[in-house]
């Protein structure tokens, strides 16, 4: 495992202020945030815990510009996400942020190496500088020698590691995380979290990663516990 994983770019200070976000299911409103504040400092390596619904993915979405929120702020950096037009929002995406998910997320037909390609497509030209950054990517997390291989050939941990490599490849500031090993074996999931946790102690992300686990939570170095869309506690 190497020991000290380095990123491009910088890790963003996020500022969430009271933000609220409703879906609408058919004739009811569904609240799934209501009247959020928080403050991500940059360099943060945070826990979302909470019961299922409690608005933790929701709240993911929209600090990473997959979702506006109804009312509210989000700034990342200097940046106000709310003030962003759809085109500024994908930017955001592509440029800062980096996407991890319970169920890896993969495209089945593509290799190791291809997955983690994609995020690269519109950002370097030349196919020897995007094949250099994804084999260092792979590499990062350790399975670079599996570059080759479709992830049906690859097991739960292994394709989690080539989805990490995806959501790294860009150097993000942002890496957001929703419930990164629950399809995972309790060994996988550690290692999965001592990778977070490297991401992390090399400077250049702020982590957020959302998980009912308690063993995912305490990995984190800070805990905010959410219930009924709203943050109950946080620790300093
Ligand atoms: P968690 O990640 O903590 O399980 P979510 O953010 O997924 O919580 O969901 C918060 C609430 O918003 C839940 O009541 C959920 O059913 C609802 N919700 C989330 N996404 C949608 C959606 N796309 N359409 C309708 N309701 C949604």
């Amino acid at each position: 495992m190497p020991s000290h994983i380095v990123l491009g770019g910088e890790a963003l200070d996020i500022h969430i202020e009271h933000v609220a976000k409703s879906y609408r299911l058919g004739q009811v409103d569904v609240i799934a945030l209501q009247d959020v504040t928080l403050q991500l400092p940059a360099g943060d390596f945070v826990s979302l815990s909470g019961p299922s619904g409690a608005g933790k993915s929701t709240l993911l979405g929209i600090i990473g510009g997959l979702e506006r929120p109804d009312a509210g702020k989000i700034l990342a950096g200097e940046q106000d996400l709310t003030a962003l037009d759809s085109e500024g929002l994908a930017m955001y995406r592509r440029h800062s942020v980096g996407f991890i998910f319970q169920s890896f997320r993969l495209l089945p037909a593509l290799t190791a190496l291809e997955n983690v390609m994609i995020p690269l497509v519109p950002l370097v030209e030349s196919d020897e500088a995007k094949q250099k950054q994804v084999i260092e990517a792979l590499d990062r997390v350790n399975i670079a020698h599996r570059a080759g291989h479709l992830p049906g050939e690859l097991s739960g941990g292994e394709q989690q590691r080539v989805a990490i490599a995806r959501a790294i490849v860009n150097g993000p500031n942002v890496i957001l995380a929703d419930e990164p090993t629950g399809e995972l074996d309790r060994r996988n999931g550690e290692l999965i979290m001592q990778l977070l946790r490297e991401l992390n102690q090399s400077g250049a992300a702020t982590i957020v990663v959302a998980s009912h686990d308690p063993d995912v939570v305490g990995a984190a170095r800070r805990q905010v516990k959410m219930e009924d869309g709203r943050v109950v506690a946080e620790t300093a």
